[in-house]
């Protein structure tokens, strides 16, 4: 892709960190809200195999976090969805957070395989952002595996951000990748979002 400057991009998973998907049934996170939502990928799922009528689907229950889309277009980079709900994402999650429409890394696979044990969006994150990118992964299923072959496998500065599924992306988490960011680009960045 082409270079866009000093800019990192900010890639965001939604489940687990948007939507603390492993938080106990009775006990929503704090700050967060609920939504009851219908996706064509969720109806398409059915764990029957036979399609049905939307009607007839479950919803699927998302817990938000209003303060989560200003948190994170206060980090000065160029926010990126790298989740499974895709373009989905555009639809569902980033209006509800207060998200503009972002990029969508379209994934060729999503196998759950990778025979150095990497997380399947590891490589594919890789080709997407390109030679020597400077980019932020924000993800609930980072290992150090992820880390290690990051950091061998690609020239320019990049973050790993692992979040708690069952607690969702904290104010503490945003303060660590802008601290992160602001080390890796001084002012730059900041100073790029402001203009
Ligand atoms: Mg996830």
């Amino acid at each position: 892709m082409a270079d866009t400057g000093a800019r990192p991009l900010v890639l965001l998973d939604v489940d687990g960190p948007l939507n603390p998907y492993a938080a106990k049934p009775e006990k929503r996170p704090a700050g967060y809200t609920t939504h009851w939502v219908k996706p064509a990928s969720w109806v398409a799922s059915n764990p029957h195999g036979r399609p049905r009528p939307a009607a007839y689907t479950r919803p699927l229950r998302l817990w938000l976090n209003p303060d989560h889309g200003s948190w994170l277009r206060s980090l000065g980079g160029d926010l990126v969805w790298a989740s499974t709900w895709m373009h989905e994402a555009n639809e569902f999650i980033g209006p509800r957070i207060g998200l503009p429409h972002l990029p969508v890394i379209e994934w060729r696979r999503m196998d759950r395989f990778d025979p150095d044990g990497l997380h399947w969006k590891t490589r594919e994150i890789l080709d997407w952002v390109g030679d020597g990118r400077s980019f932020v992964w924000i993800d609930d299923e980072i290992t150090d595996a992820d880390r290690a072959w990051v950091a061998g496998n690609h020239a320019g500065p990049a973050l790993l951000h692992r979040v708690h599924p069952a607690i969702g992306l904290t104010r503490e988490d945003i303060d660590a990748v802008a601290a992160w960011v602001s080390a890796a680009f001084g002012g730059r960045a900041s100073a790029a979002a402001a203009g």
